[in-house]
């Protein structure tokens, strides 16, 4: 990557060249059609994309024909909140969710309020944690699904599925989450759990864009989404299309590697992660977003009072790639959704960096890391007369 450190994971990871290496023969050679029955093009195709669904399916345990292929993760769910709202119309229209979701669990709720479903988005605490009696008490008999993301792409934040699992078994309601940001990163076992849908990305994972998948559970309970976009009846009718062979083939490469080196992958990225978030917590007036019990180990999203990220991020000349907590929605820069739902101001919302390690990080990258934002960070307060009245105590707080 030249000079440039790349610690914005959590937006994209780069392809690993182990998976691209496995993907490439099904561009050109083993180009067939996996719905081909009549020769051997089809056959390749279909086995190859049967051996992804068997890697997918052994690191989440679940069986192989659980898993739904999809463009991604923001196909998985609104094919899940969609596919679940059609299909249990009958009995409810009421969803429960999280302020803190993804906008791809949050606008596919909205859409659906206007066709007339009832969404109860439930609060966080200054933790990003869901409060589990809330969740309890927002289940009523008209609930048909409860979606909760497995861990946040903002603060890395994860919530408590087992127990919140626990609660819709006992509610006998569905749950759906959204573990995009945590497959192949921790140990995700959507069955054992009681998680009844499950969505997920390549591209978060190492591997390519544009593929994903949902876990659908077959048995106890049997779910079936409606299907949101129709044609040959692939994936057991629920995604209809042409499957994506080199994207499939790519994705459980992906997931195959990620499940083999998580664990030392994961000791190794805490230690950088932790290094890295010391340092920078040194920096007066500092703060870490979101609760560090309960968090991924490779993220870390931090405010620094009194500058503005977006300012921060310039100062970096290029040279290190991270995310700010001003969401770059069309023109506007709004405060993230989610710092503000664990209680930020705007002004500390819009002072927030995430970082967001990674597979190619390595420990100079740390080094660099720190002396761009404690320099960045020296010279947009020397400059800021807010940070001058702030030290002098002329302002509550911001
Ligand atoms: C990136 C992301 C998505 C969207 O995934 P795509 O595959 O890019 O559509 C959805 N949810 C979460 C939590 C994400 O981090």
């Amino acid at each position: 990557m030249g000079n440039r450190i790349y610690m914005d994971n959590n937006a994209t990871t780069p392809c690993d060249p182990r998976v691209l290496e496995e993907m490439l023969p099904y561009f050109t050679d083993k180009f067939g059609n996996a719905a081909s029955r009549s020769h051997t093009f089809g056959w390749e195709a279909e086995d190859a994309v049967d051996k992804a669904r068997e890697r997918i399916a052994d690191s989440l345990g679940v069986l192989p024909k659980e898993i739904v292929f999809t463009s991604g993760a923001t196909e998985s769910d609104n094919l899940a909140i969609k596919g679940i709202f059609e299909a249990y119309a009958s009995k409810g229209k009421h969803i429960v969710t999280v302020k803190t979701e993804h906008k791809a669990v949050l606008d596919t709720c909205k859409a659906l309020q206007k066709k007339g479903a009832e969404i109860t988005f439930l609060q966080v605490d200054s933790e990003g944690l869901i409060d589990l009696d809330q969740l309890r008490d927002s289940i009523t008999d008209t609930t048909i699904l409860v979606a909760v993301m497995w861990a946040n792409n903002e603060t890395g934040v994860i919530q408590p599925m087992p127990e919140i699992a626990a609660i819709c078994e006992e509610k006998g309601v569905l749950l759906f989450s959204d573990a995009t940001q945590a497959v192949g990163k921790l140990d995700v076992k959507p069955k054992e759990t009681g998680v009844h849908l499950l969505a997920f990305s390549g591209h978060k994972l190492y591997g390519p864009k544009g593929v994903g998948g949902l876990y659908v559970s077959s048995a106890h309970p049997r779910v079936k989404p409606a299907a949101q976009i129709h044609g040959g009846g692939h994936e057991r009718g629920m995604r209809s299309g042409t499957l994506n062979v080199p994207g499939i083939v790519g994705l459980g490469a992906a997931i195959n590697i990620a499940t083999k080196e998580m664990q030392r992958e994961a000791e190794r990225l805490s230690r950088m992660r932790n290094r890295l978030e010391t340092a920078l917590l040194e920096i007066e007036e500092s703060r870490v977003n979101g609760s560090t019990a309960h968090r991924l180990p490779h993220v870390t999203n931090l405010s620094f009072r009194c500058v503005d990220g977006e300012k921060l991020m310039a100062t970096f000349n290029q040279k290190l790639a991270v995310s700010s907590g001003s969401a770059c929605t069309s023109a506007s820069l709004d405060p993230s959704h989610v710092l503000t739902a664990i209680g930020l101001s705007d002004e500390m919302a819009h002072a927030s960096i995430r970082f967001s390690l990674g597979r190619f990080n390595v420990e100079e990258d740390v080094d660099l890391a720190i002396q761009l934002v404690r320099n960045g960070v020296d010279n947009l307060r020397k400059i800021s007369p807010v940070w001058e009245m702030w030290k002098e105590g002329l302002l509550n707080d911001l």
